[in-house]
């Protein structure tokens, strides 16, 4: 609690809170966020008084009164709030205007600011996400429901491989939300956490509290929502409050593994409400954005990398984000404990982990022609759309080693052979039904891929 004794008191008996040097720092601390004109117009001249909960700020007209509540309360506030470590109400009055008495602040406000504030990662913001084509729409899209949420792409869905900024891309998301609007209701979860959510909700009969919580919200984002398929109570749950804040033009943002329609068994009518509005996907980032990534990382952390490193890393990571900061992070911790510089010689040896460049990547049209010859058929037997048992078999293995190796997504992998992405997924399934009992197959696979 802080002390103000040392105060003096106006004639209202009220505590001169502008003597306080703290104020000083309120006042410093909004400075960053105005101009100087509005700064010295505004601010500088408030004497804020405190009468127990409330700081009472007089104006001298309505005009001035009505700009300052209008666009800087809120950022008063919570400035106020991390300087005195306490929630104050601002009161701001004109002449002959006493200041109603204030409702005690919102539990529940302060209690869901704080959950958010755990939630979501300082540095997964906006500023520190690298644009790149493999990117550009998801990141456009995002800010564009940062600006305007509910307004645009609702539902917006990103998917996307692992470690691709899926996660980061939506927490920046809620976070331009709350920097334009503070008093947002956001709620961040991960599909995980909302299931255990529903469970426990379920267990202590306290359904209708999650619904009405759930309804309330301005902002629902929903991480990895992939794993709710098959969750009976949780689909039915997030069917129900995806439709209430649907239909209040509330933004939703879901991010995947993959597109709605290849999340298997996920309730035909969610899959149908993903598919609602903008679907985006994140593609593996290029060279280019790999190096601008790491150079990005290693400016944030301080740390003095060598371009030749970078150039170094980008070149022997390149599918997944997560990795390639942690081949930074490997090197750098190398550099430390050795005492030495990071150099290249260094970088080479603390990644010597990584599978060397001579490690052969395979063409899909490659494993096409080598499945066929193994089977002696023709590579217009597999791409064709004939079904006799031992055709069908050869391509059920392509594209099972296609979508392994090439990491494809089942859509992609059926355009190659004019097929509906469930025939690849079905294929997927039942190559690796066989291989769990026939280990010959794997053998096959592997000659398949010595060829
Ligand atoms: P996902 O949720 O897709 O698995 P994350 O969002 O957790 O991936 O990202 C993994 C790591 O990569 C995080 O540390 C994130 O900050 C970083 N990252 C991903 N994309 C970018 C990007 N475009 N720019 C900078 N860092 C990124
Ligand atoms: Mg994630």
């Amino acid at each position: 609690m802080p002390e103000f004794d040392q105060l003096s008191r106006d004639e209202n008996g009220r505590i001169c809170l502008y003597e306080d040097d703290r104020w000083e720092e309120v006042l410093s601390l909004l400075k960053e966020s105005v101009n100087d004109t509005q700064f010295n117009a505004w601010f500088l001249p408030m004497k804020p008084v405190l009468d127990g909960d409330n700081i009472i700020i007089l104006f001298e007209n309505s005009f001035s009164r009505n700009v300052v509540q209008r666009r800087f309360l809120i950022t008063m506030e919570s400035t106020v709030a991390s300087v005195f470590n306490r929630h104050y109400n601002i009161k701001l009055i004109i002449p002959g205007e006493d200041p109603q008495l204030a409702p005690a602040p919102d539990p529940a406000k302060i209690e869901r600011q704080k959950n958010l504030d755990s939630m979501l990662l300082p540095r997964y913001t906006f500023d520190t996400f690298v644009v790149g084509s493999s990117n550009r729409f998801a990141h456009a899209a995002a800010t564009a429901v940062a600006e305007q949420p509910g307004m645009v792409y609702n539902p917006l869905f990103l998917y996307g491989g692992p470690g691709l900024g899926k996660t980061h891309l939506m927490q920046a998301t809620g976070r331009g939300i709350l920097d334009n609007k503070p008093d947002a209701n956001v709620l961040y979860t991960t599909a995980e956490h909302f299931t255990n959510d529903v469970i426990t909700a379920i267990q202590r009969g306290t359904t209708p509290q999650l619904r009405e919580k759930m309804r309330t919200l301005d902002v629902l984002m929903i991480d990895d929502v992939q794993f709710i398929a098959g969750k009976e109570a949780t689909e039915s749950e997030l069917f129900n409050t995806f439709n209430e804040l649907y239909n209040n033009n509330k933004q939703i943002v879901f991010t995947s593994d993959r597109p709605p329609k290849e999340i298997e068994g996920l309730e035909v009518r969610l899959r149908s409400r993903f598919m609602q509005g903008l679907i985006v996907d994140i593609q593996i980032p290029d060279y280019e954005t790999r190096v601008a990534i790491l150079q990005r990382k290693a400016n944030c952390d301080g740390i003095d990398v060598p371009d030749d490193v970078c150039h170094y890393i980008a070149a022997n990571v390149k599918s997944n984000i997560r990795e390639l900061e942690g081949a930074l992070n490997r090197v750098t911790a190398w550099a430390r404990l050795n005492g030495s510089r990071i150099s290249l010689q260094l970088a080479q040896h603390a990644l010597s982990y990584l599978p060397s460049d001579e490690k052969r990547e395979y063409k899909p049209e490659d494993i096409v022609r080598n499945v066929a010859s193994y089977y002696k058929l023709s590579e217009d037997d597999l791409y064709s759309v004939r079904r006799s048992a031992d055709i069908a078999k050869a391509r059920q293995l392509a594209m099972y080693i296609i979508s392994e190796e090439n990491q494809l997504s089942t859509t992609r992998v059926g355009d190659m052979f004019k097929r509906d992405h469930t025939t690849v997924m079905h294929a997927i399934k039942t190559i690796k039904a066989q291989l769990e009992k026939d280990d010959e197959l794997q053998k096959v696979i592997d000659e398949i891929l010595k060829k």
